[in-house]
C-alpha cells in the first residue's frame, strides 16, 4: 500500500511537471477546467448558490464527450465539482476518462459519501487530488460540513487514499467561530493532508472583507509553512482580499480557466455563469483566445483563487524573473524569517541566481523555452 502510494505520488509529480512545462510553452490551451457532473447536492449550506435538490446526473456518454472535448482543447487539469459530484453514479468512469485523456483528475466534494470502499474505488479510477471544504468544528444552521461529522472520513482518507487530499477551511461572513478554521487546518496537517483557507464570496464571486477576529486567524494560517501551491494562494491576492483591498490582475477565465455547467455551457467561473455561455462542443481556440483576453470588470474584488493561480502561471510565463522576485519581496516584507518552499527555492535558483545557475540551469530554461531576464511579450496563438 505504502509503495503504491509513493509510486503514485512520483507519477503525479512527473505529470504536474509536464503540466507546468506545457503552461510555460503555450498560452493557447486551458490550464484548468471545472466541470459539473450533477447540480444536485445532499447538503444545503446557507451561503451556497451552486446546488439544487432536483437535478438528475448528466448522462455518462454526455460527460465523456465533454471530457473528450476539454482534452481536445488541451486542458491539463479537470476538476469535478457540483452540487455534490459523488452523487453521480458513474463518477469513477468519468475520472478514468480524464486520466486516459492525459489530464490531472481532481474532485471537490463535501465528503459525506466517502466510505472505505468509495476511497478504494477512487484510487482504482486514478484520482489525483481530492478537496474537501470544512466550515466549522460543530454543525450549525449555516453548514453541516463540520469536523465532527467528517472526522472519521478524514481518518479513512489518511489510511486508504492514494491521491493527495486538501482540506480547505473558510473564513468570512456567516462563519460563526473563525478559530474553527485554524483547528480544522491543524487537524488536516496532523493527518498529513494539505490545508488551505478560503475567504467566502458573495453570489457574484466578490469580496467581503474579514472582520478583525477573522483577520487574526487568517494571519495565523499565513505564518504556517506552505507548499508551492499554497505559497501562490497566500500571495498578495489573498492578502488583499482579507483586508478588503482590490487586486490588479488580468483574469483569463474563458481561456486559461473554464467552468462547464451541467448543461454543457462554458462560463467564466461558477460565480459568473452566463458569460460567455457558449456550448462546449462549439467552443473553439478562437473563443479561448478572445474570452481569455477580455477584461473582466469583476476582477479587482474577485475571490476565486484557483482562477488567480492560473493567471499567476501566465504572469510567470511572460515575466518569470520579475514575477518571482515580486512574490518573494512581498512575502519577506510580511515575514523577515520567511523561507520559501523547495519548489520556489528551485525557481529562484533558475531565474534569479544568474551566477550559480550554470549549464544545468541554462539547459532547463531551454527546455521550458523561458528567458530568465527580459519579459517575453504576450503572444496568443
Ligand atoms: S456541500 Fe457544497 S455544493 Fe452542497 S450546498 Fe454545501 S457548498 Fe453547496
Ligand atoms: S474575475 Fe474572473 S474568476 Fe473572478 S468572478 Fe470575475 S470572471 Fe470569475
Amino acid at each position: 500500500m505504502k509503495i503504491r502510494k509513493v509510486l503514485k505520488r512520483a507519477g503525479r509529480l512527473v505529470r504536474e511537471t509536464r503540466m507546468f512545462v506545457r503552461a510555460m510553452q503555450s498560452a493557447s490551451h486551458p490550464i484548468l477546467a471545472q466541470i459539473v457532473p450533477t447540480r444536485r447536492c445532499n447538503l444545503d449550506c446557507a451561503y451556497c448558490n451552486e446546488y439544487d435538490k432536483v437535478s438528475s446526473p448528466v448522462p455518462l456518454n454526455m460527460m465523456l464527450r465533454r471530457i473528450d472535448r476539454l482534452a481536445d482543447l488541451g486542458t491539463t487539469i479537470i476538476t469535478l465539482s457540483g452540487g455534490e459530484p459523488m452523487l453521480h453514479p458513474d463518477l469513477d468512469a468519468i475520472i478514468q476518462r480524464i486520466r486516459q485523456r492525459g489530464a490531472i483528475a481532481t474532485l471537490i466534494t463535501n465528503g459525506l459519501l466517502l466510505t472505505r470502499d468509495r476511497i478504494k474505488g477512487l484510487n482504482r479510477a486514478g484520482l489525483d487530488y481530492l478537496q474537501i471544504s470544512i466550515d466549522n468544528v460543530l454543525p450549525d444552521e449555516i453548514s453541516k460540513k463540520s469536523l465532527k461529522v467528517l472526522d472519521l472520513k478524514l481518518q479513512w482518507l489518511a489510511k486508504y487514499a492514494e491521491f493527495q487530499v486538501t482540506i480547505n477551511s473558510v473564513l468570512g461572513a456567516g462563519i460563526r467561530n473563525p478559530e474553527d478554521a485554524f483547528l480544522i487546518g491543524d487537524r488536516a496537517r496532523k493527518l498529513s493532508f494539505t490545508s488551505t483557507v478560503g475567504i467566502l464570496h458573495d453570489h457574484t464571486g466578490q469580496l467581503k472583507p474579514l472582520a478583525p477576529e477573522q483577520q487574526r486567524v487568517y494571519e495565523q494560517f499565513r505564518r504556517l509553512k506552505t507548499s508551492l501551491f499554497s505559497f501562490a494562494h497566500f500571495d498578495s491576492f489573498q492578502e488583499n482580499i482579507s483586508r478588503g483591498l482590490p487586486n490588479d490582475w488580468h483574469c483569463r477565465a474563458g481561456g486559461r480557466f473554464l467552468y462547464i455547467c451541467e448543461e454543457g455551457l462554458v462560463h467564466y467561473c461558477s460565480q459568473q455563469r452566463g458569460r460567455p455561455g457558449i456550448p462546449l462542443e462549439d467552443y473553439t481556440f478562437e473563443d479561448l483566445v478572445r474570452e481569455g483576453a477580455r477584461p473582466k470588470e469583476c476582477a479587482p474584488f474577485c475571490t476565486i483563487s484557483c482562477v488567480h493561480q492560473t493567471a499567476m502561471l501566465d504572469d510567470f510565463r511572460e515575466r518569470p524573473r520579475q514575477t518571482l522576485a515580486a512574490i518573494l519581496e512581498r512575502r519577506r516584507k510580511l515575514d523577515s524569517t520567511f523561507q520559501p518552499p523547495a519548489m520556489v527555492g528551485f525557481l529562484s535558483w533558475l531565474f534569479l541566481d544568474e551566477r550559480r545557475r550554470g549549464p544545468l540551469g541554462k539547459w532547463i530554461l531551454n527546455i521550458l523555452q523561458l528567458k530568465p531576464t527580459a519579459a517575453t511579450p504576450t503572444r496568443r496563438a
